[in-house]
């Protein structure tokens, strides 16, 4: 059998404007499609003092959650930080107003695809495929948030992927359920409760350290329990569509075997049903695009400052390796508890007019298992987005722009750089 077929040439139209291209029908990226349901890294352990350092666009998100009654109060996380749990469709609510009072034309239900070139160190235009078929989206400055590096890889920019041995962290398809009973049900006693069963060989689980916890509806519990391989055993690759499809079969059938074991096992569970599973299996780690600077795990540990701060990211080494949860913290009390995060991480070291924000920025392996959540992916695409707009406004590039007039429009924007007050 002939291994490829050839496609015609073709003209394609530009489709639109647009600021944001999103593939699905709502804002919100893993903390919706995925279901992740509950914000890391909004808070830092500042010499044992557990304080709020992420601001900006993060407040007026949270601010508007609010409003809807969307946020439960921060929770704790094993009394060194907090995390605090969200209900999802308060957070597409209150994206797509912040974006369209902020003027952004969004397009939805577009899938990048492809991107054309003008010469080798400048976007041109990102292809996208819509129902009304393949079109083009011109820009002058692109901003990949795709978590994945996707625009970044087809415009030729250099990416990793994986650890030191090409290991990714595991993905997790998630899950909720409801009709809980929260006068019996306990959170820190499930993972003593799992590892009884397997003890006794009643059960097998996909990984240690499960993060079973409730919702602001105390009878709704979200389940960040499964742990997703693929055929030789290592993590499934998110940008592996072979994989990634296998990969949703596998995480559903791993929430029906740990939804028998809480109802079976866990006190409170008895009549609890599953209210949802998430729209796609949860990708932590792919692509990771190289840019001017790579953010360590050295960084993250030692607090590290950078003269090109754009805001902070307070949360610890989460890796999720094989059949567990490793976390490693900055030294509590002793350290100040969070890292600065430097423009050049958002750089792309080799296309000119493209910044890259979130899981798929300039870092390690291991420091993205710590920037890579909510907090310090607010923190990246706030600085890219103003980043971009300024530069624009003075017709340079990206790394052209003086970096204090940055710094200045992100302070009086109510972000937070990690400077002395
Ligand atoms: C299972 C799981 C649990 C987690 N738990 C937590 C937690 O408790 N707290 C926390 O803060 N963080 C958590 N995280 C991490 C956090 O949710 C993600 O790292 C974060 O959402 C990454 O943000 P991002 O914007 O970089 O990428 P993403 O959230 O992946 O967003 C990328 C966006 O781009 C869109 N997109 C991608 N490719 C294309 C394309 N080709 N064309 C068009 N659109 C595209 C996607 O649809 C999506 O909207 C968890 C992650 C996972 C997977």
């Amino acid at each position: 059998m002939n291994a490829f077929v050839h496609e015609p040439a073709r003209r394609t139209p530009v489709l639109a404007e647009a600021d944001v291209v999103e593939r699905y029908g709502f804002l919100g990226g893993m903390g919706t499609a995925a279901g992740v349901t509950n914000f890391c890294g909004l808070f830092a352990n500042v010499h044992g003092e557990i304080r709020r350092v992420v601001h900006g666009i993060a407040d007026e998100l949270l601010d508007r959650m609010q409003r809807l009654g969307g946020l439960k109060v921060p929770h704790d996380i094993f009394g060194k930080t907090r995390a605090q749990a969200y209900d999802m469709p308060a957070f597409k609510l209150a994206a797509d107003e912040l974006l369209l009072e902020s003027g952004a034309q969004l397009l939805f239900h577009a899938l990048g695809a492809g991107v054309c070139m003008d010469g080798e160190r400048t976007i041109d235009a990102l292809i996208v495929e819509t129902k009304s078929g393949r079109g083009a989206v011109r820009g002058k400055i692109f901003i990949d948030a795709s978590g994945d590096g996707d625009l970044a890889h087809w415009a030729g920019a250099r990416w990793e992927k994986g650890d030191d041995n090409g290991h990714l962290l595991y993905p997790t398809l998630m899950f909720r359920v409801n009709g809980v009973d929260p006068a019996r049900a306990d959170a820190e006693a499930i993972n003593t409760l799992m590892a009884q069963a397997v003890e006794e060989g009643s059960h097998r689980f996909p990984r240690k350290g499960a993060i079973v916890r409730p919702q602001k509806n105390p009878a709704e519990w979200r389940a960040n329990v499964t742990q997703i391989r693929n055929s030789v055993g290592l993590a499934m690759d998110g940008t592996d569509a072979m994989q990634f499809s296998a990969g949703e079969i596998e995480g559903r059938r791993q929430i029906g075997e740990y939804f028998r074991f809480l109802r079976d096992r866990v006190p409170g569970f008895e009549a609890s049903y599953i209210l949802d599973i998430a729209p796609q299996v949860g990708i932590r780690e792919t692509r990771r695009v190289v840019g001017r600077y790579m953010l360590t795990a050295e960084d993250v540990l030692g607090c590290a400052s950078f003269t090109d701060t754009i805001g902070v990211n307070g949360w610890p080494l989460e890796q999720h390796v094989a059949g567990d949860v490793n976390w490693t913290w900055p030294a509590i009390p002793q350290s100040r508890g969070f890292n600065q995060l430097p423009l050049q991480m958002l750089l792309s070291a080799d296309i000119d007019n493209l910044l890259v924000a979130g899981r798929c920025a300039s870092m390690t392996s291991a420091a993205q298992s710590a920037a890579r959540v909510s907090g310090g992916c607010f923190v990246m695409g706030q600085a890219a987005g103003t980043c971009a707009a300024l530069a624009l406004d003075e017709h340079i590039t990206p790394a052209e722009l003086d970096v204090a007039k940055l710094q200045s429009r992100l302070e009086r924007d109510g972000a937070w750089l990690g400077r002395e007050d």
